[in-house]
């Protein structure tokens, strides 16, 4: 995410905090270090909380690049959504599920070792043990909050999972994405009218990632109804590993095409995109040959796959164009804008 930096790697998963983050930071800072223990505090139960959604989403498939901690809450970025509800059902509920496990592990222990009286004190950081309750009710927070059925928060995704297997994805998620709004601006509302501008932010955070996801739906199922070769421009360039890069810059020039699968013998030995080129001729100037710069290792897809999947694997490896191949030859090159243009007709029409 911008505006953000890494602090730690875990599970292969970059731990980022944000840097708004700071600020609560210095706000905390100057109620002194009980108030820093309970920034700790919430910083330690959101990361576990985002790990365990990451962790069962792994389970199923899905990589999750990194966690990104916000003053109010934590963002885990994931290469692609949820086949099936289940899934979503079952990833969405793990964060949650795991701080009603913290609450339900630690409840007698601390009640022996901190007593009822300091236990169910109204939060405060007056003494050491209300310091330590204070950071263990944080998980009830966390579970009840994210809990609320407001897409795209746990709770709104669970609701449309559970709608999804009875309506479809497309229905459900509208539903679920209305709810959401609706909580939003109710949020929204006790707000404004009771100053209190986190729960603006988070109202205005909820409504746009819920019509975010909306469309991110949309454009998912218009996408799976074409397949690669439906779309797949007909007039395609190769390139040969001994040209320059400066043959590979007039081609561009020439041609609607940036980004080349390099061919030797009627193999296909790599790919170079747009972006491999510019950095190519800055570093190297235009005399380089294209074997030297291209990737020998690079993402494919089948001319059969649908766009959905194109556009999946595309997110997962950070690229913007693809080789097209058919019984292993290359026959095309497939990019975001290409992918991009269909919706745009299909969405104009409906
Ligand atoms: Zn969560």
């Amino acid at each position: 995410m911008r505006g953000s930096f890494r602090l730690f790697k875990v599970f292969g998963i970059s731990i980022n905090m944000h840097i708004t983050f700071i600020l609560l930071l210095f706000l905390f800072l100057a109620g002194g270090v009980k108030w820093l223990f309970i920034l700790v505090g919430i910083f330690f139960f959101v990361t576990l909380h985002e790990l365990c959604h990451s962790l069962v989403a792994k389970k199923f498939g899905i990589k999750v690049r990194e966690i990104t901690l916000l003053p109010i809450g934590g963002v885990a970025s994931m290469t692609k959504m949820p086949e099936k509800p289940m899934h979503e059902f079952l990833i969405s509920l793990a964060g949650p599920m795991f701080n009603i496990m913290v609450i339900v592990v630690f409840f007698l222990p601390l009640k022996y070792i901190l007593g009822d009286e300091v236990l169910f004190h109204p939060l405060s950081a007056a003494t050491w043990p209300l310091t330590i309750a204070y950071v263990y009710w944080i998980n009830l927070v966390l579970a009840v909050f994210n809990l609320i059925p407001a897409f795209p928060m746990d709770g709104g995704r669970i609701f449309r999972a559970l709608l999804a297997t009875k309506l479809g994805i497309r229905k459900a998620t509208r539903i679920a994405v209305s709810l959401g709004h609706l909580f939003a601006l109710v949020f929204a509302y006790f707000g404004i009218t009771r100053m209190n501008f986190i729960l603006v932010i988070i109202a205005v955070f909820i409504y746009t990632a819920a019509s975010g996801e909306e469309m991110q739906v949309n454009v998912k199922e218009t996408l799976k109804k074409f397949r690669v070769r439906d779309i797949l421009p007909q007039d395609f360039v190769s390139i040969k590993p001994d040209a320059t890069l400066g043959n590979v810059l007039e081609t561009v020039f020439h041609n609607r095409q940036e980004d080349f699968p390099v061919v030797a013998d009627g193999k296909m030995a790599g790919f170079i995109t747009r972006k491999d080129l510019v950095t190519g001729l800055h570093q190297f100037g235009k005399d380089k040959t294209v074997s030297e710069v291209m990737r020998k290792d690079f993402p494919k897809v089948k001319d059969t796959d649908t766009l959905v999947k194109a556009q999946n694997v595309m997110q997962a490896n950070g690229v913007t164009a693809l080789p097209v191949l058919k019984d292993g030859d290359a026959i095309g090159v497939i990019t975001i804008e290409d992918i991009g243009r269909v919706y745009a007709m299909i969405s104009r029409k409906d």
